[in-house]
Protein backbone atom coordinates (compact mmCIF):
# COMPACT_ATOMS: atom_id res chain seq x y z
CA UNK A 1 0.00 0.00 0.00
CA UNK A 2 1.26 3.47 -0.95
CA UNK A 3 0.25 6.25 1.18
CA UNK A 4 0.49 9.80 -0.31
CA UNK A 5 0.46 12.75 2.14
CA UNK A 6 -0.58 16.35 0.94
CA UNK A 7 1.89 18.57 2.59
CA UNK A 8 0.12 22.21 3.42
CA UNK A 9 -2.95 21.96 6.00
CA UNK A 10 -2.61 18.00 6.15
CA UNK A 11 0.92 17.58 7.70
CA UNK A 12 1.50 21.05 8.39
CA UNK A 13 0.94 24.75 8.64
CA UNK A 14 3.56 27.22 7.35
CA UNK A 15 1.51 30.23 8.21
CA UNK A 16 1.79 32.82 4.66
CA UNK A 17 5.61 31.84 4.51
CA UNK A 18 4.97 30.65 0.91
CA UNK A 19 2.59 33.90 0.16
CA UNK A 20 5.45 36.01 1.39
CA UNK A 21 7.62 33.96 -0.78
CA UNK A 22 5.75 35.21 -3.97
CA UNK A 23 5.50 38.40 -3.61
CA UNK A 24 9.19 39.06 -2.64
CA UNK A 25 10.35 36.63 -5.20
CA UNK A 26 8.26 39.03 -7.61
CA UNK A 27 10.20 42.12 -6.07
CA UNK A 28 13.15 41.04 -6.69
CA UNK A 29 12.64 39.16 -10.05
CA UNK A 30 10.12 41.85 -11.53
CA UNK A 31 10.42 45.11 -9.00
CA UNK A 32 6.91 45.07 -8.99
CA UNK A 33 4.01 44.61 -5.92
CA UNK A 34 1.91 42.03 -6.41
CA UNK A 35 -1.38 41.45 -4.65
CA UNK A 36 -1.93 37.72 -2.63
CA UNK A 37 -4.70 38.68 -1.13
CA UNK A 38 -7.70 37.14 -3.03
CA UNK A 39 -5.03 34.08 -4.12
CA UNK A 40 -6.97 30.97 -3.00
CA UNK A 41 -3.94 28.72 -2.36
CA UNK A 42 -5.83 25.45 -0.71
CA UNK A 43 -5.16 22.31 -3.14
CA UNK A 44 -3.61 24.40 -5.92
CA UNK A 45 -0.48 23.62 -7.74
CA UNK A 46 2.16 26.49 -6.98
CA UNK A 47 2.79 27.59 -11.14
CA UNK A 48 -0.90 27.81 -11.08
CA UNK A 49 -0.19 30.48 -8.57
CA UNK A 50 2.80 31.73 -9.90
CA UNK A 51 0.96 32.33 -13.50
CA UNK A 52 -2.08 34.29 -11.73
CA UNK A 53 0.54 36.15 -10.18
CA UNK A 54 1.95 36.78 -13.27
CA UNK A 55 -0.95 37.69 -15.24
CA UNK A 56 -2.25 40.48 -12.72
CA UNK A 57 0.71 42.39 -14.40
CA UNK A 58 0.31 41.02 -18.03
CA UNK A 59 3.93 38.95 -17.97
CA UNK A 60 3.85 35.92 -19.75
CA UNK A 61 4.65 33.08 -17.28
CA UNK A 62 6.18 30.76 -20.09
CA UNK A 63 10.27 29.51 -20.29
CA UNK A 64 13.07 31.42 -18.85
CA UNK A 65 10.26 33.44 -16.21
CA UNK A 66 9.46 29.95 -14.79
CA UNK A 67 12.92 28.99 -13.71
CA UNK A 68 13.96 32.49 -13.04
CA UNK A 69 10.75 33.20 -10.62
CA UNK A 70 11.10 29.36 -8.85
CA UNK A 71 14.59 30.06 -8.01
CA UNK A 72 13.63 33.46 -6.59
CA UNK A 73 11.03 32.09 -4.82
CA UNK A 74 12.88 29.12 -3.38
CA UNK A 75 15.50 31.31 -2.32
CA UNK A 76 13.18 33.59 -0.55
CA UNK A 77 11.24 30.78 1.50
CA UNK A 78 15.18 29.44 2.76
CA UNK A 79 15.91 32.94 3.61
CA UNK A 80 12.64 33.09 6.09
CA UNK A 81 12.81 29.43 7.44
CA UNK A 82 16.86 30.89 8.18
CA UNK A 83 15.64 33.66 10.08
CA UNK A 84 12.75 32.09 11.87
CA UNK A 85 10.57 29.00 12.09
CA UNK A 86 7.30 29.41 10.08
CA UNK A 87 5.45 25.96 10.20
CA UNK A 88 3.95 23.55 12.84
CA UNK A 89 3.37 19.88 12.18
CA UNK A 90 -0.62 19.56 12.31
CA UNK A 91 -2.40 17.32 15.54
CA UNK A 92 -0.60 13.47 14.90
CA UNK A 93 0.80 14.26 11.67
CA UNK A 94 4.36 14.17 12.81
CA UNK A 95 3.67 10.34 14.49
CA UNK A 96 1.33 9.46 11.56
CA UNK A 97 3.89 9.95 8.85
CA UNK A 98 6.51 8.39 10.93
CA UNK A 99 4.44 5.85 12.07
CA UNK A 100 3.36 4.79 7.72
CA UNK A 101 7.59 4.79 7.76
CA UNK A 102 7.97 2.43 10.11
CA UNK A 103 5.22 0.24 8.92
CA UNK A 104 6.84 -2.74 6.98
CA UNK A 105 3.64 -3.22 4.83
CA UNK A 106 3.30 0.76 3.87
CA UNK A 107 4.99 3.07 1.61
CA UNK A 108 5.22 6.44 2.71
CA UNK A 109 5.46 9.72 -0.15
CA UNK A 110 4.18 13.25 -0.52
CA UNK A 111 1.84 14.19 -3.12
CA UNK A 112 1.63 17.93 -3.19
CA UNK A 113 1.32 21.35 -5.05
CA UNK A 114 4.32 22.86 -4.06
CA UNK A 115 7.51 22.81 -6.10
CA UNK A 116 9.99 20.39 -4.73
CA UNK A 117 12.46 22.20 -3.03
CA UNK A 118 9.78 24.43 -0.81
CA UNK A 119 8.43 21.24 0.31
CA UNK A 120 11.17 19.73 1.96
CA UNK A 121 12.18 22.91 3.21
CA UNK A 122 8.51 23.42 4.53
CA UNK A 123 8.55 20.02 6.00
CA UNK A 124 11.87 20.30 8.05
CA UNK A 125 10.78 23.13 9.78
CA UNK A 126 8.06 21.35 11.04
CA UNK A 127 9.87 18.85 12.46
CA UNK A 128 9.33 15.80 9.75
CA UNK A 129 12.39 14.17 8.44
CA UNK A 130 13.41 13.68 4.79
CA UNK A 131 13.95 9.50 4.98
CA UNK A 132 10.23 9.17 6.40
CA UNK A 133 9.24 10.05 2.57
CA UNK A 134 10.21 7.45 0.24
CA UNK A 135 10.03 9.78 -2.75
CA UNK A 136 7.83 12.99 -3.75
CA UNK A 137 5.32 14.15 -6.59
CA UNK A 138 5.45 18.14 -7.07
CA UNK A 139 3.28 20.78 -7.91
CA UNK A 140 5.25 21.40 -11.78
CA UNK A 141 4.61 17.57 -12.39
CA UNK A 142 1.53 18.10 -14.00
CA UNK A 143 -1.53 20.62 -15.73
CA UNK A 144 -3.70 19.58 -12.70
CA UNK A 145 -3.80 17.96 -9.27
CA UNK A 146 -5.68 15.02 -11.62
CA UNK A 147 -2.08 14.76 -13.26
CA UNK A 148 -0.50 13.52 -10.06
CA UNK A 149 -1.91 10.30 -8.70
CA UNK A 150 0.10 8.51 -12.12
CA UNK A 151 3.34 10.12 -11.63
CA UNK A 152 3.46 8.58 -8.20
CA UNK A 153 2.60 5.13 -9.48
CA UNK A 154 5.12 5.27 -11.78
CA UNK A 155 7.88 7.11 -9.14
CA UNK A 156 7.12 3.88 -6.98
CA UNK A 157 7.23 1.42 -10.05
CA UNK A 158 10.75 2.87 -10.84
CA UNK A 159 11.96 1.68 -6.90
CA UNK A 160 10.57 -1.15 -6.38
CA UNK A 161 9.75 -2.48 -10.11
CA UNK A 162 5.71 -3.28 -9.52
CA UNK A 163 3.16 -1.48 -10.34
CA UNK A 164 0.41 -0.82 -8.22
CA UNK A 165 -3.25 -1.42 -8.68
CA UNK A 166 -4.43 2.18 -7.71
CA UNK A 167 -7.07 0.90 -5.51
CA UNK A 168 -3.54 0.25 -3.50
CA UNK A 169 -2.93 4.10 -3.09
CA UNK A 170 -4.08 6.21 -0.67
CA UNK A 171 -4.12 9.69 -0.66
CA UNK A 172 -4.17 11.83 2.52
CA UNK A 173 -5.34 15.47 1.80
CA UNK A 174 -6.99 18.90 3.39
CA UNK A 175 -8.83 20.21 0.39
CA UNK A 176 -11.79 18.95 -1.98
CA UNK A 177 -8.59 18.98 -4.82
CA UNK A 178 -7.11 16.17 -2.71
CA UNK A 179 -10.38 13.97 -3.47
CA UNK A 180 -11.56 14.75 -6.61
CA UNK A 181 -7.61 13.79 -7.71
CA UNK A 182 -7.50 10.68 -5.67
CA UNK A 183 -11.07 9.51 -7.35
CA UNK A 184 -10.32 10.62 -10.43
CA UNK A 185 -7.33 8.09 -10.49
CA UNK A 186 -9.27 5.51 -9.10
CA UNK A 187 -6.94 6.09 -5.44
CA UNK A 188 -8.81 5.75 -2.17
CA UNK A 189 -8.56 8.76 0.15
CA UNK A 190 -8.44 10.03 3.90
CA UNK A 191 -9.93 13.51 3.85
CA UNK A 192 -8.72 15.24 7.15
CA UNK A 193 -10.13 18.99 8.32
CA UNK A 194 -7.04 20.40 9.74
CA UNK A 195 -7.13 22.35 6.61
CA UNK A 196 -8.98 25.21 4.85
CA UNK A 197 -11.86 23.31 4.33
CA UNK A 198 -14.45 22.60 6.87
CA UNK A 199 -15.57 18.65 7.53
CA UNK A 200 -19.02 19.21 6.08
CA UNK A 201 -17.48 20.80 2.63
CA UNK A 202 -15.07 17.47 2.45
CA UNK A 203 -18.31 15.24 3.37
CA UNK A 204 -20.06 16.80 0.60
CA UNK A 205 -16.91 15.52 -1.84
CA UNK A 206 -17.03 11.94 -0.24
CA UNK A 207 -13.86 10.77 0.57
CA UNK A 208 -13.61 7.32 1.93
CA UNK A 209 -12.61 8.21 5.06
CA UNK A 210 -13.23 11.35 7.03
CA UNK A 211 -11.33 12.78 10.35
CA UNK A 212 -11.07 15.71 11.92
CA UNK A 213 -7.46 14.93 12.62
CA UNK A 214 -4.53 12.41 12.08
CA UNK A 215 -4.33 12.52 15.93
CA UNK A 216 -5.60 8.77 16.23
CA UNK A 217 -2.59 6.99 14.40
CA UNK A 218 -3.73 3.45 15.30
CA UNK A 219 -6.85 3.97 13.85
CA UNK A 220 -5.52 5.15 10.68
CA UNK A 221 -3.32 2.13 10.46
CA UNK A 222 -5.64 0.25 11.21
CA UNK A 223 -8.26 1.34 7.91
CA UNK A 224 -5.51 1.17 6.13
CA UNK A 225 -4.05 -2.18 6.53
CA UNK A 226 -7.76 -3.51 6.00
CA UNK A 227 -7.99 -2.22 2.15
MG1 LIG B 1 -3.41 20.81 1.36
Amino acid sequence: MLVLFDIDGTLLRARGVGVQSMERAFKRLHDLQVDTSLLDTGGRLDPHLFNELHDQHDIPFRGETVTAYQDAYVREMARAFEDRSWSHAMPGSIEMARAVHEHPELVSAVLTGNIEATSWLKLKDAGFERDWFEFGVFGDEGQTRRDLPVVARLRHQEQTGALLDPGRIVIIGDTPHDIDCAHHSGCSVIAVATGSASLQTLRDHQPDLLLESLEDTQQVLDWLLAR
